[in-house]
């Protein structure tokens, strides 16, 4: 019986196991098919502190050296289902193992949906971004466009606009889908043009995104693509024994979730932000309240 298992290794469940060795606990992490988590996917990360610039994935792979260092196990396997037995719970992996634990933490994260467009594997990370605050200080002063309709692409438009001198949102229907405010806020900035009953056929560029050729056939000079069309939280393995909020993520209740022992921290939470520095202060807090049930803290 581990008195932890951690499911996902991005910066929460590592931020978490990082926790828990220096309180005496050993955690094995459940690694998933992404050892590291999203940031891998990233060149160049310039918000996380002590780092003013750092490769995403060597950023990663610091922390989790920092982790196994402390005494954290890893394990790279996928976790398929969990379920309540006894006093604990039990993990079902890839490989067909099991392991057992008295507490697990979910920091399976989330993955952005794609357009499915041409050009958009080509440019990610040379133009094509799913976060702005990530990646919007690189447009400065020049145009960009936004895809999506709803809150998420209408707030990336807006903090966009103040840093791009122009931003298309590029929606698929003839309305946004976004509240009524963040519609009224969004129309009355200048400098963004909304193009409505639009898809983009094509994502154009050399080094860098160029430009973006919608379906109509019409082609718009733009610097950078912000792709807001949905977010999946990775909850499938889960979807039967936790609660979930009306948006699919897990609902929690500072880090708890509605089956006691079971524990979430990271983006797979339905959190206003998506950046690594708050998914670290989540599995801080997750571990800090492991601590707690089992009597250590
Ligand atoms: C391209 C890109 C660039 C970004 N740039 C920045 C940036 O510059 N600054 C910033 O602060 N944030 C950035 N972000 C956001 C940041 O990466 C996330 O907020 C952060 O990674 C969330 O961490 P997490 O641990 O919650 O989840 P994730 O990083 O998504 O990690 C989830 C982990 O869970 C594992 N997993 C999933 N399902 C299972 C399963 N069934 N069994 C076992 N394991 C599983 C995965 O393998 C992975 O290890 C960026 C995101 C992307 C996609």
């Amino acid at each position: 019986m581990n008195d932890v298992v951690i499911i996902g290794s991005g910066m929460a469940g590592l931020t978490a196991a990082i926790y828990l060795t220096r309180s005496g606990v050993v955690p094995v992490v459940i690694c998933g098919d992404t050892p590291g988590g999203q940031l891998m996917q990233t060149d160049n990360v310039e918000n996380y502190p002590g780092f003013a610039s750092i490769n995403g994935a060597e950023l990663m792979i610091k922390t989790m050296n920092q982790a196994e260092k402390l005494g954290a196990k890893m394990i790279y396997e996928t976790v398929t289902q969990i379920q309540s037995a006894g006093n604990g719970f039990e993990i079902d992996v890839t490989s067909g193992d099991q392991l057992r634990a008295k507490t697990i933490l979910i920091a399976t994260g989330a993955t952005h949906k794609r357009l499915g467009c041409k050009g958009e594997a080509e440019f990610t990370n040379k133009g094509v971004s799913w976060c702005a605050t990530c990646d919007g200080a690189l447009s400065k002063g020049k145009p960009i466009a936004v895809i999506g309709g709803g809150n998420t692409a209408v707030m990336e438009a807006l903090f966009l606009s103040n840093i791009a001198s122009k931003v298309y949102l590029i929606h698929r229907r003839d309305t946004l889908r976004a509240d009524e405010i963040m519609q009224r806020r969004i129309l009355a900035k200048s400098n963004v043009e909304c193009v409505w009953n639009a898809t983009v056929d094509e994502i154009i560029g050399d080094t860098n995104v160029t430009a973006i050729k919608l379906n109509s056939g019409k082609i718009i000079d733009v610097v950078a693509v912000f792709i807001a069309i949905g977010v999946t939280p990775a909850t499938d393995f889960v979807e039967n024994l936790v609660s979930l909020d009306k948006d699919g993520y897990i609902a929690s209740n500072e880090t708890k979730t509605s089956v006691p022992g079971i524990f979430v921290a990271g983006d797979v939470e339905n959190c206003l932000t998506k950046q690594a520095v708050y998914a670290a202060g989540r599995g801080c807090l997750a571990a800090q309240q492991i601590e707690r049930y089992l009597g250590i803290r």
